[in-house]
């Protein structure tokens, strides 16, 4: 297997397997080893090296050797060119910002986005460093191209989005950003590349947080931008080297070793939330299920036609009952665990309740409260009986 690069013409769960993968030279060792050292020797003569470089093994937030061997692995299942592995999902946010805004710059973004992303476009990057965002519905195309100005830089979108899951066309924004000579980066995280591949439907860029799907074990965090190699350079040298968001190379082994099972993983996911959230809609004390997936959805068609192997393992729904009973029937149940972070092994719900501050950007139906639910790996069976249980003990099922 030695020095066999496993590029494209593998399919998806060879590339998940093997890229990044290589027998270790110096023990013979089938899995190579996580490589801890903060600092790499140097050559005889030193003063040519440029300390701010990227991709030199020179120092560890410069560029290490687990934290390039998950990007290999990563630029493959996407299809990318190239990609950058950073500390967490939000380092890869914000590496994406500060490498391609100037002051002045406008961006567009979803309206339903990551919660940092809102406070980053919303606060930090306005006020301090006068950029301009601009909250749009992404799902209404005509939203988008009202919203693009001469100075839109970037438009950035997350689809499915947290925590509404609403759906935007991949494709169609791409389209319209270029038309007007700005990037598209989409965050790909409640997707991830099993499901939907985002540059090959003509995004710039992809943002993942590993610590969801592609960890997928509830224990190292991670996030990663991938595109091309002009750009991925750019953002390395721009934001991994003098921001310092960098990876630990224990965190980068784990998330490797995680990546390998994702697309099995993400078959069960896909199936388990299909049926969790069909269970959930023949429910009358259930008021509404938001996951795309469910062919009354009225964004199913776009989901279909861009999530490629399924509609992946996180939905929101509501509960036509009081307040407190939303907390009681959390407090009931017994596989699934109450807790933020979504793509693990194990299933995880959590109650966002009705004092959100963005809540005038969601759907009317997610105000009085709502549950944001991602399906884990357990026997499908097992999760819905979980669910009718809880309902049951807090009088909400006959
Ligand atoms: C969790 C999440 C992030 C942030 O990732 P971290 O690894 O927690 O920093 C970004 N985008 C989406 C859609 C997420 O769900």
């Amino acid at each position: 297997m030695s020095d066999i690069k496993f590029g494209e013409e593998y399919g998806f769960h060879t590339r998940a397997v093997h890229t990044g993968n290589d027998i270790d030279k110096e023990s013979g060792a089938i899995r190579r080893p996580i490589i801890m050292a903060n600092s790499y020797a140097l050559p005889y003569d030193p003063t040519d090296i440029n300390w701010s470089e990227a991709g030199k093994a020179v120092y560890t937030r410069n560029g290490g050797a687990n934290q390039s061997y998950l990007q290999e692995k990563l630029a493959a299942l996407e299809g990318a060119e190239d990609a950058v592995v950073l500390a967490t999902g939000v380092a890869a946010l914000s590496a994406v910002f500060f490498t391609l805004l100037e002051s002045g710059d406008h961006v567009i973004c979803s309206n339903v986005s990551y919660i940092a992303v809102y406070r980053l476009l919303t606060e930090h990057l306005p006020n301090k460093y006068g950029i301009e965002a601009s909250l749009v519905d992404t799902s209404d195309l005509e939203a988008i191209k009202k919203a693009v100005r001469p100075n839109t830089k970037l438009i950035h979108i997350e689809t499915p989005g947290n925590p509404t899951l609403n759906i935007s066309d991949i494709k169609e924004i791409a389209s319209i950003a270029h038309e007007h000579g700005a990037l598209l980066s989409v965050d790909n995280t409640f997707a991830s590349p099993y499901n939907q591949r985002p540059t090959s439907l003509g995004a710039d860029l992809v943002v993942e947080s590993l610590t969801k799907y592609i960890n997928g074990h509830g224990d190292a965090m991670g996030g990663a931008v991938l595109g091309s190699k002009v750009l991925i350079d750019k953002i390395k040298a721009e934001a991994m080297v003098n921001i310092g968001g960098a990876i630990s190379p224990f965190n980068a082994w784990l998330i490797m070793r995680g990546a390998v099972t994702l697309p099995l993983r993400m078959r069960q996911h896909n199936e388990n939330a299909l049926q969790v959230a069909k269970y959930l809609e023949s429910l009358p004390c259930v008021s509404f299920v938001a996951y795309p997936g469910l062919e009354s959805n009225p964004q199913y068609e776009v989901a279909k036609k861009q999530m490629i192997n399924g509609f992946s393992g996180v939905m929101s729904f509501g509960l036509k009952t009081d307040f407190d009973t939303h907390n009681a029937f959390v407090s009931r149940l017994k596989v699934i665990t109450s807790a933020v972070s979504l793509g693990h092994d194990e299933s995880l719900i959590v109650f966002l309740g009705p004092e959100d501050e963005r809540q005038y950007l969601y759907p009317k139906s997610f105000h009085n409260g709502f549950f944001r639910f991602s399906v884990g790996l357990e026997d499908a069976k097992d999760i819905i009986e979980d669910i009718r249980q809880a309902l049951t003990r807090v009088g909400l099922l006959g």
